[in-house]
């Protein structure tokens, strides 16, 4: 079933995490499906804050592989299409993008007309499709699954989505059916298991640490997790920076318009395939490279129209994926629309770095308000997209243009900023002074001391007691200390919270459990 060969269309797998698209008629239950994927997914090194509410795309974990979940169900592909017309052009999405296809089916109402289209389409799909019964409650209707053997799929899997049964095995399933992971997956995994064992200081062990602040030795610390970090910056990599936007905002004419800037000099083309080409280019002292986006042109390249192209969005997904820090073009005739907030919360959930370019800004009238509100708007319509740097753009009259990229490349280094423990502790224990954490089960959690584990996004991990259970408020607020301390502008950080007691396990845990 699975074959190099099953890469989408093209022959050729993108960089990035492998995409699982769930596929299926409405009210077969995709999105419940979908939301308890999301929320069974690991607790990894990172603690996400919730970013946008109904989020269509997410990346999840199971044993140890990590993918991104696409509801498609969700996705705005042509607005105002018919519903018959939604599901057809789902499975298309799904049999030019995905590596996996969950089809969703209603185990309680049986095939009906709209399964079998929908079914005739995606076995035209070089991908897995492992076929989801629904609705399968009870045993009853999980032998009544039965039934959708007759598409032909072997893998059919009584699920109900709603109560969680059998979603592990599905899930199963749908990992052992993914290609082997890229060099990129693997040199990523590799990463966070160094800034995960760097997490856990020796420092600790070796002293009994102080009842507050940092240990003594937080130099050493300092040093040593500073070692760590380096792993998440490959030393003298370009800064590697995708547009992304709906169709006909500009992305191809800001493009072209960069392109065109007296700064830029396009140093190469490397990877100059049909389906992708990236453009490598130096911009005073930096390195950039441009990443291929779906849908955008280079001026005087021949346009290879390759059907997918029109379903662009799980190869924006996969663009994001590649990129350290994304542009988002908006119309800014239109503000910020719900298809724009869905890619910028990927984008901010992946960790990658943000800056919105409001185009067209030309056709805006304008008055010395006007960029003040349309920022307000966007914060209001998206209030997680508070860390984005936002600019006002014409890329038809090349205005402002070059600033897009100098935000982007401050992004990128505010991605990899690194703070010294000392100075951090110090930032911390002013923080901890000024407003304590609120009490937690009648006891006031205690930070011991706080370390930076990570670049790019930039992740701290607190120790302490009851930390764990610090309340979502308080984690904010001392991401906002940081924010004002360190600027971290157009970048996500995370924030770790360890308690003492909860160790890894290992030589380290043991020794510890002996000395109890
Ligand atoms: P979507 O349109 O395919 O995304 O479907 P939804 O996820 O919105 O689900 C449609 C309806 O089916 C909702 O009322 C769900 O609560 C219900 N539903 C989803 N999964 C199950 C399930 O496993 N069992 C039952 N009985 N109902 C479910
Ligand atoms: P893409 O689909 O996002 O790559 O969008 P294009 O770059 O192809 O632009 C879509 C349309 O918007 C074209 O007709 C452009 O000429 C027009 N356009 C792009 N940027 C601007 C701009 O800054 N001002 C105005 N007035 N039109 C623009």
């Amino acid at each position: 079933m699975s074959g190099p060969g099953r890469s989408g269309p093209t022959g050729r797998r993108v960089e990035g995490l492998p995409v699982v698209a769930i596929v299926g008629r409405p009210n077969v239950g995709k999105s419940t499906l979908f939301n308890r994927i999301v929320g069974t997914r690991l607790a990894i090194v990172e603690d996400r804050a919730r970013t946008t509410r109904d989020r269509l795309y997410a990346t999840a974990e199971w044993n140890g592989r990590r993918f991104v979940v696409v509801d498609t169900g969700g996705l705005e592909i042509e607005p105002g299409d018919v519903i018959e017309a939604k599901v057809q052009e789902q499975a298309r999405l799904a049999i030019a993008e995905a590596d996996v296809i969950v089809f969703v089916v209603d185990a309680a109402a049986g095939p009906t007309p709209g399964d079998l289209e929908a079914a005739e389409l995606l076995r035209r799909a070089t991908a897995p499709v492992i076929v989801a019964a629904n609705k399968a409650d009870n045993l009853r209707r999980e032998l009544e699954a039965a039934e959708f053997h007759g598409f032909g799929w072997t893998e059919v899997h009584p699920i109900s989505a709603l109560h969680g049964r059998s979603v592990a095995d599905l899930l199963d399933a749908v990992v052992a059916a993914l290609p082997p992971p890229t060099e990129a997956e693997l040199a990523e995994r590799e990463r966070e298991a160094r800034a995960a064992e760097a997490a856990w200081p020796a420092t600790e062990d070796a002293g009994a640490p102080g009842d507050a602040g940092p240990p003594e030795s937080a130099g050493a610390t300092a040093e040593w997790t500073g070692a760590a970090a380096e792993w998440a910056v490959a030393a003298g990599e370009p800064a590697a920076i995708a547009i992304v936007g709906r169709p006909n905002v500009g992305k191809s004419s800001l493009l072209n318009a960069l392109l065109g800037e007296e700064r830029a000099i396009v140093s190469e083309v490397p990877g100059t395939t049909r389906d992708a080409i990236d453009t490598r280019l130096r911009w005073g002292e930096s390195e950039i490279i441009l990443i291929d986006t779906a849908g955008i042109r280079r001026r005087g390249r021949v346009a290879s129209a390759a059907p997918a192209e029109r379903y662009s969005v799980l190869r924006a997904l996969r663009a994001i994926d590649r990129a350290d820090v994304a542009v988002l073009v908006v119309d800014a005739t239109e503000g910020l629309t719900a298809q724009d907030a869905h890619i910028a919360g990927y984008v901010v959930e992946a960790g990658r770095g943000l800056v919105i370019a409001l185009n067209k800004w030309d056709l805006v009238e304008k008055t010395p308000r006007t960029f003040d509100e349309a920022v307000a708007a966007i914060r209001r319509a998206a209030p997680f997209l508070e860390l984005a740097p936002v600019v006002s753009i014409s890329a038809r009259d090349r205005l402002r243009v070059g600033r897009v990229l100098e935000l982007a490349l401050d992004v990128w280094g505010a991605r990899r900023r690194r703070v010294s423990t000392g100075e951090l502790n110090r930032l911390v224990a002013t923080a901890v002074e000024r407003q304590p954490p609120p009490l937690v089960h009648g006891r006031r959690p205690k930070i011991r001391y706080a370390t930076q584990v990570a670049v790019a996004p930039p992740t701290f991990v607190f120790f302490g007691v009851d930390v764990a259970d610090l309340h979502f408020s308080y984690r904010r607020y001392l991401e906002n200390r940081l924010r004002d301390a360190y600027g971290f502008i157009g970048t996500p950080i995370r924030l770790v919270f360890r308690d003492r007691a909860e160790r890894p396990a290992g030589p380290e845990a043991r020794r510890l459990a002996r000395r109890r």
